[in-house]
């Protein structure tokens, strides 16, 4: 390891890139492969934001832009966020990043120094506590549980807090669980980070996809209590069906904006100009497409719940929000066997990919993307189903 830097020691390789490299694998080897690892959308992007990035290029727009991005972009960001949260920003507050990641990369590298703990909670999306790690930060974890429909406990969150807590993040609608922090819960958080003088970062990449009608108003309930040690990490990636353009974005106090753009301006400089086009579209444009998305996976939620639930062994709590199943499968597993086992099984015998909870921090649950076809949804669970039994053939029904 002398060769590489020791900040790399820690860091872990993204589990659902292995699994993806073995379905692949399989694919080439001829076999029907069911793929449930997708974490992005199966929808093309919207026509009129592919024909505002084709006018871009023949526009000529593929030069360099602002670090942060242009500011008509950052306008529109800011115009949306007005009119779906009622709070109001302006475009110093806002950069754009590429992607989701790079928005919480920017501020893991602006606010963490070695040593400081981050709270976040788990199941979690790994790149969160990965990137704390990777810039020398200690992520202290809260468990949540499938009981409770894995609701983030403020009391749990406040609990884990030290004098060395630098930051806490809190990811609603959450990947790999679906489900959403509710306002209350924000608002306890939020007034002991401000007592606190705590950092309270929120990523909001599944903000679009939501399934019930909750009030999940987290901008306006940290803007109203906490808006100078706030940050928001935004993404046209799930919401527009954009994951290869890379657009994302922060919304934080000016300050730290400035600082974001230093870190930028000295590192990857503006996302691409073409995609910044596109992103204007989607974002300032017509919401019709993603409303029509929502309503599709809406269907394919309720549809592979129902299928996979049917089994009495498979217990899983309906997502608010996202477009993951967690079933937990503990009640399925052999003793002495994991779900990492259990996935493995299941690709080698049925050729479905699903990921381990192992990669969330969530040994015995499975993560099912749902982002997929409902005749790979039907024809997946149909392997699932029949793989389980095969495992249990005595207990099937029993329980
Ligand atoms: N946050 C969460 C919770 C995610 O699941 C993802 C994508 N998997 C992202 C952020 C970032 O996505 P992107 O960089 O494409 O915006």
């Amino acid at each position: 390891m002398g060769t590489f830097a020791e900040r790399m020691s820690g860091v872990s390789v993204s589990a659902t890139l292995k699994v993806a490299a073995e379905a692949e694998r399989l694919r080439r080897a001829g076999h029907s492969v069911v793929d449930f690892s997708a974490g992005e959308p199966d929808f093309p992007t919207p026509e009129h934001v592919k024909s505002a990035g084709k006018a871009a290029i023949d526009a000529n727009f593929t030069r360099y832009t602002a670090a942060a991005g242009v500011l008509e972009l950052r306008e529109a960001i800011c115009a949306r966020y007005k009119a779906q949260y009622g709070v109001d920003i302006t475009p110093a507050e806002v950069l754009m990043t590429v992607g989701g990641k790079q928005a919480l990369f920017n501020t893991a590298l602006a606010l963490i120094n070695p040593g400081d703990e981050v709270v976040t909670h788990a199941p979690y999306w790994p790149t969160i506590p990965e990137q704390v790690k990777l810039v020398g930060g200690v992520p202290v974890i809260v468990q949540t549980g499938s009981e409770d429909g894995f609701a983030v406990k403020a009391e749990a969150i406040i609990a884990a807090m030290t004098p060395k807590t630098k930051a806490v993040i809190l990811n609603s609608p959450a990947n790999p669980t679906g489900a959403l922090i509710d306002e209350p819960t924000v608002i306890a958080i939020t007034e002991e980070c401000a007592r606190r003088g705590v950092w309270l970062i929120v990523d909001l990449c599944y903000e679009q996809l939501i399934y019930e009608t909750v009030p999940h108003n987290l901008p306006k309930v940290l803007f109203d209590r906490h808006r100078d040690k706030t940050v928001l990490a935004g993404s046209a990636s799930k919401s527009y069906a954009m994951t290869g353009w890379r657009c994302g974005w922060t919304i934080a106090p000016k300050e730290l904006t400035s600082v974001f753009n230093i870190i930028q301006g000295q590192t990857t400089s503006n996302i691409t100009s073409i995609t910044q086009k596109a992103a204007l579209a989607a974002v300032a444009g017509p919401q019709t497409a993603v409303d029509e998305m929502l309503t599709e996976y809406r269907t394919r939620r309720d549809n592979i719940h129902a299928w996979l639930t049917a089994h009495p062994a498979i217990k899983c709590v309906k997502p608010k929000g996202a477009f993951y199943l967690f079933p937990d499968i503990s009640g399925l597993l052999a003793p002495g066997t994991t779900s990492t086992d259990f996935a493995q099984g299941l690709l080698e015998k049925e050729h479905v990919v699903v990921t381990p909870g192992e990669a969330f921090d969530a040994p015995g649950y499975l993560r099912i993307s749902y982002a997929t076809s409902m005749e790979q949804l039907r024809e997946g669970a149909t392997r699932i189903l029949r793989y389980a039994e095969s495992l249990q053939p005595a207990k099937a029904g029993t329980r």
